[in-house]
């Protein structure tokens, strides 16, 4: 067992727990680990062949029977042997009818026969506790249950199949191979062994520092992909901001009438393009106003576009510019925008020269005119956003981020040392450093703190 994990998993004790979600349905699971599980299955479960015994990896059909011998359900039970399973423990996974109270009923008569209700992720921290997995890949499990559209799901599988624990692997083994040089240097100094030269070291280390840079900036894709991509739909009032959102959305969420200043609080709605989820926030109409209530919704759509990633501006193509059209483009130029010169279908006098250079869509929200075209333009805003790692590999928690980051800081350091000609203990030091949050990433490392706040927002069952 790995260390670290010793006090947490008790491999004596057999945890039970129902992994598929409260309701009725055609199925549901109720799922054991630990050593008692063979021992528990024969004790409750007949199977409709006599001779038939669990064994590892076969599927059995027959009746699960209660306390007092009375039959509780007609089950499927799958066996697996340890050290071949989810958990690396023996599993027994039984598979009832989907009725909360028989689930129940069957994940009493475990209890009673001494397995234990498992804590959420128990089963995934099982894994990790004997080596079936790394924390990386324990983290995706729960990305890939939670994942909301297709991208999100392949992103979480490819890690969960160890895409970035196979990545960090080379990283940290040459990582190893420069402190070994470096400790060689100094145990061994005067008995002929080469001390390597600083800038030898400092060769070996830049591209190490390369590789951990990538995975480190694809975070900011990562992020958008499980969070999302925030876009902010911003203007003075009665430019079309709810009409549009509308039309992006394709709900009459939002309220559209042509009194100036009805969207008064943020209305938020999320779409997907490509996979990736984009939250739409339909802020209030940003102008100058003394009337109480709209001043607060000004002043939420001006704090949701300071927390967007995207805003889209947009703009009354039917009229000229004015002044709190160039204010709402003054605030929304501190953040990549995108214009949107609605009402396209009525005759144009909006003046395009005095508009800023950033892209700039023409749509009527009336008719759907140019819809397709902000679309592509969203579709190409989110493809900018990719670093060349995307398809392959992308950091999505801020955890795994985290820890590369202190790893990439601390080899910068000892880079910065080696070219300053401090002694190579010092040097040491902040390898050892960087190291030490590789350790942490892949688990190698595990402090209670770390298993707390992975295992803690799995379900029960997983
Ligand atoms: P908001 O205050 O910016 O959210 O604007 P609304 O979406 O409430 O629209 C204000 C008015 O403009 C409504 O009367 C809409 O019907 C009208 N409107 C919105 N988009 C268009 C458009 O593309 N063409 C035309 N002709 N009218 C539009």
């Amino acid at each position: 067992m790995q260390e670290g994990l010793h006090k947490i998993v008790s491999s004596d004790e057999t945890i039970a727990a129902v992994s598929t979600p409260l309701g009725h349905s055609g199925l549901g699971v109720v799922r054991l680990s630990g050593s008692q599980v063979q021992a528990i299955g024969n004790r409750f479960f007949r199977p409709n062949v006599p001779s038939a015994s669990l064994d590892h990896r076969q599927s059995l059909v027959g009746k699960w029977f209660g306390l007092n011998g009375e039959q509780i359900d007609e089950v499927v039970v799958t066996f697996f042997r340890s050290p071949h399973s989810y958990t690396g423990e023996d599993i027994l996974e039984i598979s009832a009818h989907g009725n909360p109270l028989i689930l129940r009923r069957i994940l009493e008569t475990v209890r009673s026969a001494g397995a234990r209700l498992a804590a959420p992720g128990e089963f995934t921290l099982r894994a990790v506790a004997h080596g079936k997995m790394d924390l990386i890949q324990a983290e995706s499990v729960r990305e890939f249950i939670e994942a909301q559209t297709e991208q999100q799901a392949k992103t979480a599988l490819r890690q969960m199949e160890g895409a970035l624990s196979k990545r960090i692997r080379p990283v940290k083994d040459k990582l190893v191979g420069v402190i070994a040089q470096l400790e060689a240097g100094i145990d061994f100094a005067e008995d002929d062994v080469d001390v390597p030269s600083n800038e030898f070291v400092s060769r070996n280390l830049g591209p190490l520092c390369d590789e951990l840079n990538a995975l480190c900036e694809s975070f900011g894709y990562g992020k958008i992909l499980s969070k999302g991509l925030r876009i902010a739909i911003l203007g003075k009032p009665n430019v079309g901001k709810s009409s549009l959102f509308n039309r992006l959305v394709s709900a009459d969420r939002a309220i559209v009438t042509d009194i100036p200043g009805t969207t008064r609080d943020v209305l938020t709605e999320t779409i997907s393009i490509e996979g990736v989820p984009l939250c739409l926030a339909d802020t209030a109409g940003v102008r100058e106003t003394t009337d109480h209530v709209e001043t607060i919704g000004v002043t939420r759509a001006i704090e949701t576009l300071s927390e967007a990633d995207l805003g889209l501006v947009v703009l009354d193509g039917s009229a000229a510019l004015d002044r709190d059209d160039r204010q709402v483009l003054d605030k929304a130029g501190r953040i990549p925008h995108l214009l949107v010169i609605n009402k396209s279908d009525l005759p144009q006098r909006i003046d395009k020269s005095s508009l800023n250079g950033a892209r700039r869509v023409f749509v009527s929200a009336r008719t759907g005119e140019g819809l397709l075209d902000l679309q592509e333009a969203l579709r190409a805003f989110l493809l900018s956003q990719k670093t060349h790692l995307a398809d392959d590999l992308i950091l999505t928690s801020a955890r795994q981020h985290d820890a590369i980051e202190r790893s990439v800081v601390a080899v910068s350091a000892g880079v910065a040392s080696l070219r300053s000609n401090v002694p190579h203990e010092m040097v040491l030091l902040d390898l050892y450093r960087a190291l030490g949050a590789l350790d942490e990433l892949t688990g190698e490392v595990v402090t209670d703190d770390i298993l707390e706040r992975i295992f803690s927002t799995f379900c029960v069952g997983k």
